[in-house]
């Protein structure tokens, strides 16, 4: 059994649709993809129409949270969540926001680089976008890329979008806390991704994962391009302590990232016990699948 959990389509900031990410895994060798686009569910119907018999599509989403860092301040993580009944209102409602203001956001980061002399239209970037798309960061990338003023979206991130980056505008992500509770009440459940990515900028100590884990939290993804063996020593180590699942995925996003589908992957009696933590019947996409 091979086993991701966590990838990105067109449908957010990937470059495959949601039935080419389906085709890539079936060429992956993969079992069991997870969906899991920022802030949606949008790619959900056409990847699970694209599955061959014998793969199974674990619906998910990742949603852009904001969190006590452990020291004083507040920070930015990503929550997995898998499982959950995509209708559940205030989760609809809490991710209808966030892609309204990710649009606002972007609109402005790119306006801004116009401002300055960069070849981008604001407007022509948000045409192209999906209606009611998550827009985000690699988007911006890719056309400074088109307009060649970057050479790859790494680089676009290195000087002018990641965290150290002077275009970068902030967000207001939902309150972590309130995330898990939301996927809890709509029957799914919650992975922290890449918690220890130090590299993308600051993140969150033990202490807060042994903090979401009192709150519900029933996972860690350990096994991410982003975090070094020593980095995933740790995590198992804490994880073990803390009863949590752990979780490895490739966080693909096609060629908006050098990483390939399945690079990382889930062990399947971790997969099993997350599933199991789920409420059974909460999400249709899932149910139709196991009949
Ligand atoms: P945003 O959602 O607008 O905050 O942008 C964050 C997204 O950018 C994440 O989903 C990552 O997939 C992507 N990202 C972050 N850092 C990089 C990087 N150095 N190169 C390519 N993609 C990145
Ligand atoms: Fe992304
Ligand atoms: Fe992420
Ligand atoms: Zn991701």
């Amino acid at each position: 059994m091979r086993i991701d959990l966590h990838t990105h389509s067109t449908a957010s900031d990937g470059t495959d649709s949601p039935a080419g990410l389906i085709s890539a895994a079936e060429l992956a060798g993969l079992d069991v993809i997870a969906v899991t686009d920022h802030d949606t569910t949008s790619g959900w119907s056409e990847a699970v129409s694209a599955l061959p018999p014998g793969m199974r599509m674990l619906p998910g989403a990742e949603l852009s949270c904001e969190s006590p860092d452990g020291l004083g301040g507040t920070v930015t993580v990503h929550l997995l969540a898998y499982l959950f009944d995509p209708a559940s209102e205030p989760l609809v409602a809490e991710q209808a926001r966030l892609r309204a203001e990710r649009r606002v956001r972007l609109h402005r980061m790119a306006a801004r680089m116009a401002a300055d002399g960069f070849p981008v239209d604001p407007d022509e970037l948000m045409a192209a976008l999906p209606p009611d798309s998550p827009a985000g960061r690699p988007h911006l990338a890719q056309a400074l890329m088109r307009a060649g003023v970057v050479g790859s979206v790494d680089e676009a991130f290195d000087r002018f979008l990641g965290s150290g980056g002077s275009y970068l505008l902030p967000r207001t992500d939902t309150p972590v806390e309130r995330a898990i509770a939301m996927i809890a009440d709509a029957g799914g459940v919650t992975v922290i991704a890449h918690p220890f990515a130090r590299a993308r900028g600051p993140v969150i100590t033990p202490e807060v994962i042994a903090d979401l884990a009192a709150l519900g939290l029933s996972g860690v993804e350990v096994d991410h391009p982003n975090h070094d063996e020593p980095t995933r020593a740790e995590l198992r180590e804490l994880a073990g302590r803390l009863d949590l699942v752990m979780t490895g995925s490739s966080d693909y996003h096609g060629t908006n990232k050098t990483i390939r589908l399945g690079q990382e992957t889930t062990d399947p009696g971790q997969f099993e016990a997350l599933v199991a933590r789920a409420k059974p019947g909460s999400c249709p996409v899932w149910e139709r699948q196991l009949s």
